[in-house]
This record gives C-alpha cells, structure tokens and sequence, in this order.
C-alpha cells in the first residue's frame, strides 16, 4: 500500500510534497522518498523510514522547484529495501522521469520476461519499473501518449503521479480501484498562477492549504502545464467500477473524502448496520483503537448503549521498539494496548473492531478485556469475514493465514475466546448504496475478483516478482 503526492507551481513544492507525505503516512511506513524539478533537471531524495525522519531542512533544500511528487511506501514481504522506493527516477533518450504508483499491477511478470529478453535490465522487484521501461521503450511521440500506451498493456490497479521537468500528470485505472485527488491553492488572477495538488486522499490537501476541486476519475489521465489542467479518457470503460471497499473500513484516514464519500461518515455507518444486524445486550460499547472508533461510535449510536474508551494505545510504538530478551518477554498486544479497568470491571463489554486478518491480535484484545474484569465480551466487527488476500495493493497476508478463509464465524468465535462473535453482512456494507456491484470492489470479503489473478494460491510468489 502506498500514499503519493504531487505539487504543480509553488515556489516550496519539495516543503508541500513532504507535507502532503506526512499526513499520507498511514498508507505506507516502510520508506519515502521525493522528487523535485526546477524545469530543467528532476532532484531526487529516498530513504527508509518514516517521513519525518528522513527529511531535515537540510536534505528539502536539496530539492529545489515549482514542481514535486512524492510517495511513501508499504511494501509486500521481503521486498523493503532501499532499491525498492519511489518515486522511481529515470534520465532517458527523451528527458527525465519520475514516477509514484499506488497499487498492484497484475499481469507484469509476462511483460518483464519479454522486456529482459530483449535486452532490458532492471534495479528492482516492482511492478512500476515494468511500467517505466514500457513507457522508455515506446514509439509514440508525446510522453502522454508513451503513459498511455504503456498502460494499455498493463492490468490492474494503479494511481500514478509523473513528473518531467516542466509537467506534473496524474493518472487513475479505469476500474477506479486507489484514491486519487486534484486539489488547488490560490487562482488564476494570482500573478504566478495557482498551484495544484494531487494527492491519494484529502487529508493532505487539508495539511498544506489546498482546496479540493475534485477526484481523478477513473480511466482519467490529467496534466498539469503552464496552461492549466488538462483531462484525458483514453482507456476503455469497464463494464464495472472496483473502488476498493476497504478503503473505506480501514485504510483511508476518516478525516478524508475519497470515492464521493466522508469516510469517517462511512466506518459510523458500518457501525450503525453491524448494531442493527447484531444486537446484544450490554453495558457499554468500546473501540479496539484507532481504527474501529468510528464504528464503534456508529454502534453505540445506534444501539444506545454507553460508548467508551476501555482500551488505551500507545501511539510512540514504532518499528524501532527493541523487546528485552531477559526481562519480561512476550509482550505482544501489551506494547500497543492497556485496558481501562474502571470501564470493563463488572461489565457486559461489546468491543467493536473493523476487521480480523489472522485472528491472532483479536484473540490477545479479548483477553485483556477479560482479565480486566469484563463479565462479558462480545467482539463486532464492521466488515465481513476476510476470506480471501488482496492482489490490488494492499498487503494482507496469503488465504491459508486468513482465519476466515478457512473457519466458520462459530469456529472464530471459540478461536477468539469471545462470547459472541458477528461481523457486519456483505449487504449490510453497502448501507449507502444500492448498485453497489457497478462501483466497488470487495474481492477480500467475496473472493468476486474485478480482474482475474492468475495463480491466487500464492500471494508472496506475485509480491516476490514485483
Ligand atoms: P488480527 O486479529 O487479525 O491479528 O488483527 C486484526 C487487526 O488488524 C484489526 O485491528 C485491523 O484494524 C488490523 N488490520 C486490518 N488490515 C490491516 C492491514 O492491512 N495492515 C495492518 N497493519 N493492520 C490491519
Ligand atoms: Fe480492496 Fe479487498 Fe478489493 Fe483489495 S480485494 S482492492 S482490499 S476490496
Ligand atoms: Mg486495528
């Protein structure tokens, strides 16, 4: 999974960019990196880590221009290396190049054995470097056209940022499946012009003072240029849309609008149908932090019953946490959570989360729930079962780790130690829409794939040869 970001005309595009990353950052804490131009030569500046601790003043005056793309990175097992950020930067035959991509693409590996037999040498495992040879190796003329017809030959998912010397372009997949939108400070009367920002979700609009003006649609190729924005729709239209769901449940921040949607008003509306779907009768309502709040509010709202906070996270667990062999091992679930003991003592708990992966963090939370006294716990979860991996960008793990891939909820349930377990009807997650099947992609719940995977059996072996 990942976050990118791109600035058209602002004398601090670097500063934007790193500033749009820095509230992008829940896409992708693996590694970032940015690429300015100053209308001649592309600057480039990647690293491991988390955005800000791999930019300093020092290292953005480094990329100095009115134009930037940035991207941070969440990458698939054994794949997180320095060789494998993006922005990807090429100095070709015809200029420069940078590129992020957001997505998964799915047919490359066909596309790469041709390319390396005639000739054609890589530096990483990503899908977008396919992608950047396509458009190096194409005859057409206008770099538009290169993008283009580069992508004709590619599937899957994909919002891309490019940048050249002198143009930023924004790309989304026909089938819509990643975020991606145009925002804009300042205006056309402005004496230097207005700057624009894209960027995979609001938020960082927000961060860096831009207002939205709308999303890339889908099948949408825009450009930004001395002479405003221009907008292309040259792929063929799908029959349906695949805007993944799970944007929605998890991954997206809910301060953001994506898809048409507040997402924070789509995680409450989970919550309300699971509450209606799923009653129970109990004493107080609480998230598992941060990402079942919403639902959890959604459920308390909707069934009455007293939301609460009953488990506190620690939000400065970092990947850089070293657990002491000798002292006290097995943390586990501990380094992140402590429950409120005075909320769960004596009490009939609903804890609401937006999904169970393996199952193996959802059985610690009941636990502690109940070590802390609850006399009940009933765990609701605001999506259906996740029976099946995802192979469009974001990283779940193969089907045989996905508990609901092969257990009944029952089976979950007595895995899980719970009282009760539910999880909210794939119907019961399009609460807000009735054609849901023309617009959204909901392959993990479904196992319904938009655009067929040839070998699903292996998740790791397609992620290996990206
Ligand atoms: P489990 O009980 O399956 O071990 O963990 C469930 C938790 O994983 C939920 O709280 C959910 O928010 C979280 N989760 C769901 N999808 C993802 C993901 O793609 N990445 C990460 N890091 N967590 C996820
Ligand atoms: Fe989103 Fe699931 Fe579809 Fe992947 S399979 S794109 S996570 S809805
Ligand atoms: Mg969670």
């Amino acid at each position: 999974m990942c976050g990118i970001v791109g600035i058209y005309n602002h004398p601090e595009a670097a500063n934007l960019a790193y500033l749009g990353l820095y509230a992008l950052q829940h896409r992708g804490q693996e590694s970032a990196g940015i690429v300015s131009s100053n209308g001649k030569e592309l600057f480039s500046h990647r690293g491991m880590g988390l955005v800000a601790d791999i930019y300093t003043e020092e290292v953005l005056k480094k990329l100095p221009g009115l134009c930037a793309i940035g991207h941070t990175r969440y990458s698939t097992a054994g794949e997180s290396s320095l060789k494998n950020c993006q922005p990807i930067l090429i100095n070709y035959s015809r200029g420069w190049l940078a590129c992020g991509h957001n997505g998964n693409l799915i047919n490359i590996q066909k596309i790469r054995a041709e390319l390396e037999a005639h000739g054609s040498i890589f530096q990483s495992t990503m899908d977008t470097e396919v992608l950047i040879h396509l458009i190096a190796a194409s005859r057409k003329s206008s770099l538009v056209d290169r993008i283009i017809e580069a992508l004709l030959k590619v599937k899957g998912a994909y919002s891309l940022v490019f940048l050249t010397e002198s143009r930023l372009i924004a790309v989304r997949d026909p089938f819509g499946w990643r975020p991606l939108v145009i925002g804009k400070k300042g205006s056309e009367s402005d004496p230097g012009g207005p700057t624009w920002v894209v960027a995979s979700e609001t938020c960082a609009l927000d961060l860096v003072e831009a207002e939205f003006v709308r999303e890339v649609e889908p099948g949408e190729v825009v450009t930004f240029d001395k002479d405003g924005m221009h907008s292309l729709r040259p792929f063929p239209i799908p029959r349906k849309k695949a805007m993944c769901i799970f944007e929605f449940i998890y991954f997206a921040r809910p301060d953001s609008h994506i898809f048409g949607r507040d997402v924070y008003e789509m995680r409450k509306g989970f919550g309300k149908q699971l509450a209606r779907e799923y009653p129970v009768e109990a004493d107080v309502v609480i998230p598992v932090p941060d990402s079942g709040v919403p639902a959890a509010l959604g459920y308390s709202e909707e069934s009455g019953i007293s939301f609460q906070t009953g488990l506190i996270r620690n939000h400065y667990v970092g990947r850089t946490f070293i657990e002491p062999k000798d002292s006290i091992r097995h943390f586990g679930v501990k380094i992140k959570l402590n429950p409120v003991r005075e909320v769960l003592k004596g009490k009939r708990v609903i804890v609401v989360d937006d999904s169970i992966v393996r199952g193996t963090t959802s059985k610690k939370i009941v636990k502690m729930i109940r070590d802390a006294g609850a006399k009940e716990v009933h765990m609701r979860i605001s999506s259906p079962p996740t029976t099946d991996p995802c192979f469009y960008g974001i990283d779940t793990p193969n089907k045989s780790e996905l508990i609901a891939s092969s257990h009944s909820v029952e089976e979950i349930r007595k895995f899980l130690g719970a009282d009760s377990l539910a999880y909210l009807s794939t119907e019961g997650l399009y609460w807000f829409e009735k054609n849901h099947g023309e617009w959204f992609c909901d392959a993990c719940f479904t196992g319904d794939y938009p655009l067929a995977v040839e070998d699903t059996t292996d998740k790791l072996k397609l992620a290996r040869s990206q």
